[in-house]
């Protein structure tokens, strides 16, 4: 038997009673694990094992390929957008989306269980805004180290001088300077206050990543749509939560 806090990312039916609930765990990263009679009204689990709950979970662990059992499990609190708000919504199944698509089963990552739990804590008390899912972002793609390369070329190395738009190749994971730009496909190009909003993003301390602050420079929208491709290469394909996300 083993203790974990964890965030439920996903369930699958697994019989007509039970779910098999996919688990992003403290101590273990992310898990499977059978919730027995979790699917019944009234079941032993009560709340804690719904989508997006934050539960103190106790699992039988298995060996081998046989599923980890949740044998207890106690919520913490669920998320619930405030006043039912949609963007708040598709914003906290987009952390679970996240989790699912970028994180390896049994890979253990602490710092970024307590990011994910810190913004679902603050986006079921405060209206969302773009910046607040780019601080989220950021940060996961620095924790998973998985961040494109803002400052120099990918290419060559050189430090990147803004001048006019920004070259950003997503396939080649971060910016390219004029002279690698050059027939690289696919490229996407930022204006220089959005490239400036970025970079600035991407240096807050972790600290900041519940700052509801939006920044004062660079396009929230351009931003979305390069982070979109960014990310859509990174997991191979679109994600679902994408088109729904605040602008
Ligand atoms: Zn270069």
């Amino acid at each position: 038997m083993e203790r974990t806090a964890a965030l439920v990312i996903r369930l699958v039916p697994w019989s007509e009673a039970s779910y098999v609930v996919e688990l992003f765990t403290r101590r273990f990263g992310k898990v499977e694990a059978v919730a027995k009679g979790a699917r019944r009204a009234k079941n032993a689990f009560d709340t804690a094992m719904e989508l997006l709950a934050v539960s103190d979970v106790v699992l039988l662990r298995k060996r081998s390929d046989a599923l980890d059992v949740v044998a207890e499990a106690k919520l913490e609190f669920r998320f619930r957008p405030p006043g039912a708000a949609l963007p708040n919504l598709y914003a906290a199944y987009y952390v679970a989306e996240m989790l699912h698509v970028l994180t390896e089963p049994e890979d253990a990552q602490p710092s970024l269980f307590d990011a994910a739990v810190a913004v679902l804590r603050q986006w079921r008390r405060r209206e969302i805004n773009p910046w607040m899912v780019f601080r989220w972002e950021t940060a996961a793609l620095k924790l998973l180290g998985v961040h494109p390369s803002l400052t120099h070329c990918v290419e060559c190395g050189t430090a990147v001088v803004p001048r006019g738009r920004v070259a950003f190749g997503p396939v080649h994971g971060g910016v390219l300077c004029p002279g690698c730009r050059r027939g690289k496909r696919p490229l996407v190009t930022l204006s220089a206050p959005t490239w400036k909003a970025w970079l600035a993003l991407a240096r807050e301390p972790l600290q900041k990543l519940t700052s509801p602050r939006p920044l004062e420079f660079g396009s929230s929208g351009e931003l979305r749509a390069v982070m979109n491709q960014y990310l859509a290469h990174l997991r191979g394909s679109p994600w679902r939560m994408h088109p729904l996300l605040p602008r």
